[in-house]
């Protein structure tokens, strides 16, 4: 691992400061804050990360879960994904949380990950892993062997010529069906930004993955309060039960009266190169009976603008089976 200057922030405007002397806050970021570290010093042993400093922002007062006044939730930045998951506000209220955190790498993993670092995990997509290879997103204009060699694990949906690399986040497929939003403290005061506006698809610029920008410091994500009387329900399908990213997942956030769906909230996991909120999928699924061939149609829509690379279009069954097993154990609950 090359050398960098490593230092621990105990003010949250200092460390923003610092961080903002960064030339970018995207890929080949000079500046990094670390939290559990669990992606960052994988990908600096790998050098595929570089940075000549590194904060630490553990001891910063960001580690707390707290009911907002308007009864939703405000989850500190470095709340430990364990944490988070085994909150009892967030099993109760927010069930579809809480699986998903569950069903993401290891416990001892869960342990170290933090709320932010989740949100900004990095794609596994084996080129961009190895400093052997070219890659548009390590290194913008090098190009991407993915499109013609091993694609099976990467994204059928929202990919560009450029890049193709699924976003391998679970907590995020659920924080996109709740309509998260995640506040920001940067150089220029706080801002708080939609879940579903903060990844950025790859188009020409697969390097830049979020709206970040230099010195910006996530401080923390609200949820909005509960909708009473929901299912929730987040379903992982992936090559091993257990210690795998998804190959296709669900989170499913769903209202019923009277065997009508009243209210829906989808969004899809391990098929798009952002946690992928489906507006097509819920639209199939308002106003109509909670019945299988509903719940059908829900998937068709959803997968309907999919793209499959050479290797990966088993992933559009696969996801639409997940999506319509979800919905109809989400309605039997
Ligand atoms: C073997 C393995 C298996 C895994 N399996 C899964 C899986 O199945 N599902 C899944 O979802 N994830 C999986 N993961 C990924 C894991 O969830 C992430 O590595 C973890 O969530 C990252 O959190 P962290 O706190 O360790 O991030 P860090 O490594 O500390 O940081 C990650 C990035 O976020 C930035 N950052 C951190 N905090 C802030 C902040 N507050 N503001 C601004 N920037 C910040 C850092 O600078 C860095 O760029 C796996 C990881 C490993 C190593
Ligand atoms: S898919 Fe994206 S991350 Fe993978 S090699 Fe291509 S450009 Fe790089």
């Amino acid at each position: 691992m090359h050398t960098f200057e490593f230092e621990r922030a105990t003010d949250s405007a200092a460390a923003v400061a610092t961080a903002a002397h960064a030339k970018t806050a995207q890929q080949g970021a000079d500046v990094r804050f670390v939290a559990g570290g669990t992606t960052l010093l994988d990908l600096m042993k790998l050098n595929v990360e570089t940075p000549v400093r590194v904060i630490d922002i553990n001891r910063l007062p960001l580690d707390t879960i707290e009911a907002t006044p308007d009864s939703g939730l405000k989850i500190g930045a470095t709340v430990r994904n364990s944490d988070l998951a085994n909150h009892p506000m967030v099993q109760r209220d927010y069930a579809v949380l809480s699986q998903a955190i569950l069903s993401g790498a290891s416990a001892q993993l869960r342990n170290m990950a933090t709320t932010a670092g989740n949100i900004l995990q990095r794609t596994r997509c084996m080129y961009f892993r190895d400093t052997a290879m070219p890659c548009n997103k390590r290194e913008p204009g090098t190009g991407c062997p993915a499109i013609t060699a091993n694609n099976r694990t990467l994204a059928i949906l929202g990919a560009s010529e450029h890049c193709i690399a699924t976003n391998p986040s679970d907590m995020c497929v659920a924080m996109a069906a709740l309509d998260a939003k995640i506040h920001i403290q940067g150089p220029k005061g706080q801002r708080a930004i939609a879940f579903g506006d903060f990844h950025l698809l790859p188009g020409s610029t697969p390097h830049r993955e979020t709206v970040l920008e230099p010195g910006d410091l996530i401080t923390h994500v609200t949820l909005p309060p509960p909708i009473a009387g929901s299912k929730q329900l987040y379903l992982k399908l992936r090559d091993r039960a257990s210690y795998e990213f998804a190959l296709a997942s669900a989170a499913v956030v769903l209202t019923i009266n009277g065997g009508k769906i009243t209210e829906a909230r989808i969004a899809l996991g391990g098929v798009g190169t952002k946690p992928w909120r489906s507006p097509e999928a819920e639209a199939a699924l308002t106003n109509k009976t909670a019945n299988d061939v509903t719940f059908r149609q829900a998937a068709e829509a959803a997968l309907r603008g999919a793209r499959p690379q050479s290797e990966n279009g088993f992933k559009i069954e696969l996801a639409k089976r997940c999506l319509t097993h979800a919905l109809r154990t989400a309605a039997a609950s």
